[in-house]
């Protein structure tokens, strides 16, 4: 465990660099006593990565914040897990949306379902309905916490435990379950009860927005689910993208 004095240089490399060993209750709790308030967990609820961080974050700090974006295409599925975890937890979950003055302007330009058309149109979606409103609500924050792992698909393999999101202003990136598995991750929702998405059961590794998003067969990459129609390129909404990744657009 990190010593106390340690945390005021938690964002040098070196910092960093001591992290990887760390485990991600660890990570959570030199997280939530070096930032909070001023933390949130980014959580989709559309993921059980996620609902884990959510369960961990809250027996460390019961008022460790958590935000979702609404894109205003969410499924039904998503909306009742987040009404699920202010039962279970007694939690406010912070739900951020699109500027509606954005979104009647793309849609009255280029329809409701523009994404289909090219994926030019679908990362102009991304952009508005997903990347704007989370880039909109971190300068509110100093550092915040995500639940990507390294295995879930090339683009995600080199991520650290810690590191600076320079594509969101700098803030400071959590990403404690960097190094587990998806049997790790599913072992701790059984073992503490962690409510996460219903449409899982359904054949969704990963729950997006509806339109976007559907079940995978046996054999199908986890990923596979995502934006099923486009043929290859990166199959990401930009949220977790590198400037070099995305070509500069930051979707
Ligand atoms: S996932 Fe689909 S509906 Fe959701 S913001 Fe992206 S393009 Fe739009």
């Amino acid at each position: 465990m990190l010593l106390e004095q340690d945390l005021k240089d938690i964002s040098t490399s070196r910092e960093a660099d001591d992290l990887e060993a760390e485990s991600a209750e660890e990570i959570l709790t030199i997280a939530v006593k070096k930032y909070h308030p001023r933390l949130a967990l980014s959580a989709s609820f559309g993921a059980p990565e996620g609902m884990v961080l959510l369960d961990m974050m809250h027996r460390i700090e019961p008022e460790a914040r958590v935000f979702v974006l609404d894109t205003g295409r969410l499924h039904t599925a998503t909306h009742d897990l987040v009404d699920r975890v202010r039962d279970r937890y007694g939690k406010v979950v912070e739900v951020v949306f699109p500027r509606a003055a954005e979104v009647e302007h793309m849609v009255r330009e280029q329809g409701m379902n523009l994404f289909y058309s090219s994926v030019e149109n679908r990362k102009h979606c991304c952009r508005i309905r997903k990347v704007e409103p989370m880039r909109r609500y971190l300068t509110e924050l100093d550092a915040y916490v995500s639940g990507l792992r390294r295995d879930q698909n090339l683009n995600r393999h080199d991520t650290a435990k810690m590191e600076l999101d320079v594509g969101n202003g700098g803030l400071v990136k959590f990403n404690p379950l960097a190094d587990w598995t998806h049997e790790q991750v599913m072992s701790y929702v059984d073992e503490y009860a962690v409510p996460i998405n219903s449409l899982h059961a359904q054949g969704f590794p990963s729950v997006g927005c509806e339109p976007c998003s559907r079940a995978i067969q046996s054999g199908e990459d986890a990923r596979a689910g995502r934006w099923w129609w486009e043929s290859d390129g990166v199959k990401e909404c930009g949220l977790h993208l590198s400037e070099d990744q995305d070509g500069g657009l930051g979707i």
